[in-house]
């Protein structure tokens, strides 16, 4: 059993985009990490990179198989011997109208983007201590309609649901839980869309300043929620877009 004097978070899909923004913050502030995601080469990149910054446990899998959520707590608390935060974060992006989502498509969506977080909010709990938390990555989507929501919004919404069940049941306990919604931000899930006449519009149109958001100011958020700072927010979904879904 490790014994971290640094407070450790999980990540789910700390290989790339949002998350591997969210890992570099949480390294910054001076916590220790355990990454998860598929692609084991990015997660020991994403170490190799912080090296002398934070350590990183690494947890190479498959976030739906239903032994990895456990496999991540008990990576924390060998590694480090303790569980400060959670952050699920690993989703899949999937667009299309619910007319047009088959069965494969609503099964991946649901066990990536609402299974998985339920089955790691579940483990993480055995562990956290009062004034531990846990970050849920919604999206704008899971509040408002947007395009070709579908099997996403659908889990994104589920994802509000778990996060204030959540608060309910655990805040007595100090243990916190809390959703952030982005907007757009420009990843490798959204990359092929970016050009197109939706995004554009919202970016630049409907967001109130003309400014994309990235996935550093997703990860600021996060970190902000999960630190002392954050400290009496509970049950709530933060959306994180600059102002676009006020003006939609
Ligand atoms: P990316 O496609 O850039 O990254 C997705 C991450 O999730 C990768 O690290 C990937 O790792 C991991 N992942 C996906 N599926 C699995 C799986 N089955 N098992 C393990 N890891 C998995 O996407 P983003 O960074 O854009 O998205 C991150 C989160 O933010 C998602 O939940 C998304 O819905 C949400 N979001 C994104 C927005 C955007 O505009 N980009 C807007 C609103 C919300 P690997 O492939 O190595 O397994």
């Amino acid at each position: 059993m490790g014994n971290s004097s640094k407070p450790v978070v999980i990540i789910t899909g700390a290989s790339a985009g949002i998350g591997d923004a969210i890992a570099r913050r949480f390294a910054a502030g001076g916590w220790n990490l355990v990454a998860v995601a598929r692609r084991r080469e990015r997660l020991e990149q994403l170490a190799k990179d912080l090296q002398g910054v934070a350590e990183v446990a690494i947890v190479a899998g498959d976030v739906t198989d239903p032994q990895i959520p456990e496999k991540a707590v008990a990576a924390a608390m060998e590694t480090f011997g303790r569980l400060d935060s959670l952050v699920n974060n690993a989703g899949a992006g999937k667009w299309a109208p619910v007319k047009d989502t088959d069965d494969a498509t609503l099964d991946e969506v649901i066990d990536t983007s609402l299974k998985a977080p339920f089955r790691f909010a579940r483990a993480a709990l055995g562990s956290m201590q009062a004034g531990s938390s846990i970050i849920n990555i919604g999206s704008v989507f899971g509040v408002l309609s947007g395009m070709a929501g579908g099997a996403y919004s659908t889990v994104k919404a589920g994802l509000i649901g778990m996060t204030q069940a959540l608060a309910a049941d655990y805040g007595a306990q100090g243990i916190r839980s809390n959703l952030v919604a982005p907007g757009v931000i420009r990843t490798d899930m959204t990359d092929d869309y970016w050009e197109s006449d939706y995004f554009q519009r919202t970016n630049h149109e409907l967001t109130p300043f003309d400014r994309e958001g990235t996935a550093a100011d997703v990860a600021n958020t996060v970190f902000f929620l999960a630190s002392q700072e954050g400290s009496y927010i509970n049950g709530q979904t933060i959306a994180l877009d600059g102002g676009w879904s006020t003006t939609k």
